[in-house]
């Protein structure tokens, strides 16, 4: 342990002339990853330790906020079943807070500009004239995939990947999944597990095959991740019976079998 930190200081100190001064009064909207330290980057572990005040949700892992001790803390997300704080309070509260002179890190999980909202507080920040600047984080499709051995892309497999929301599925305003289906391309879902009947329902519907491999992969890189492999057809009730819940993501496509492909030959590596 001491020998790592020893090795993160040197490297860290040999990077950081290179790393921009956080100023007051200005806003910087950044990602925190899917979960684990070692996600963060060095921007975001650079600004946690400069930040006077620290706006950040129910994604961010606690623990990174021992990172920045010296700064005030804002939760502004899902707590006890009480939904989200409004996007205006949040705006609204990292505005007045730039205005006092703070350094504001806005702390989301992922990346801040993958179904983050980020592109709204970014707008709200540039029409008050707050200065403000975009540290992305891995997002969350991709950290996932990674932990689970499912490489996003594999040639001779697929040549596009869909990131997609399943928030408004169901709904007038829903995606058009039978046009994504047919594209053949895998799909990453964030928000899906709610929905995820009916998103498999269309995705079949669709023309994508019942059998289609699929993944759902919950608290990615965390301690608590679990991934539970399945078919298209059978994802939803599969995620069910086995107490799948938020935060998960679903994958469809063949990418998926690879898991099953590498964890074999990573066993025979290790029994060998
Ligand atoms: N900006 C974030 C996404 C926010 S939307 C990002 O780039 O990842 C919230 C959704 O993200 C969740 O409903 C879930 O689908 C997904 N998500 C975030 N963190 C996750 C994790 N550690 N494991 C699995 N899914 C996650």
């Amino acid at each position: 342990m001491t020998e790592t930190m020893t090795t993160l200081e040197q490297t860290l100190a040999r990077l950081a002339p290179q790393l921009s001064a956080f100023e007051p009064g200005h806003v910087w909207l950044a990602g925190a990853g899917p979960g684990h330290t070692g996600s963060l980057t060095i921007d975001v572990i650079a600004a946690l330790g400069q930040a006077d005040a620290v706006v950040y949700d129910a994604l961010v892992d606690p623990s990174i906020l021992d990172a920045a001790r010296q700064a005030e803390l804002h939760f502004m997300g899902k707590r006890g079943g009480k939904a989200s704080a409004a996007q205006d309070d949040i705006t609204t509260l990292l505005i007045t807070l730039a205005r006092r002179g703070r350094r504001v890190l806005r702390l989301k999980g992922g990346d801040p500009y993958v179904f983050g909202r980020g592109g709204e507080e970014a707008l709200a920040l540039a029409r008050s004239g707050i200065p403000f600047r975009i540290l992305p984080g891995v997002t969350s499709a991709f950290g996932a995939l990674a932990s689970a051995g499912i490489p996003a892309t594999m040639r001779g497999l697929n040549k596009a990947i869909i990131l997609a929301t399943g928030h408004a599925a169901g709904t007038p305003d829903d995606l058009d999944w039978a046009a994504l289906a047919k594209t053949g391309q895998p799909i990453v879902v964030y928000m899906g597990l709610k929905t995820l009947g009916s998103i498999t329902s269309a995705l079949i519907e669709g023309g994508l095959a019942a059998s289609t491999p699929a993944a759902l992969i919950m608290a990615a890189t965390t301690p608590g991740e679990r991934v539970l492999v399945s078919t298209l057809a059978r994802l939803a009730e599969d995620g069910e019976a086995a107490g799948f819940a938020s935060p998960a993501l679903a994958v469809f496509g063949e990418i998926v079998s690879m898991r099953a492909e590498l964890m074999e030959l990573e066993r025979l590596a290790r029994s060998a």
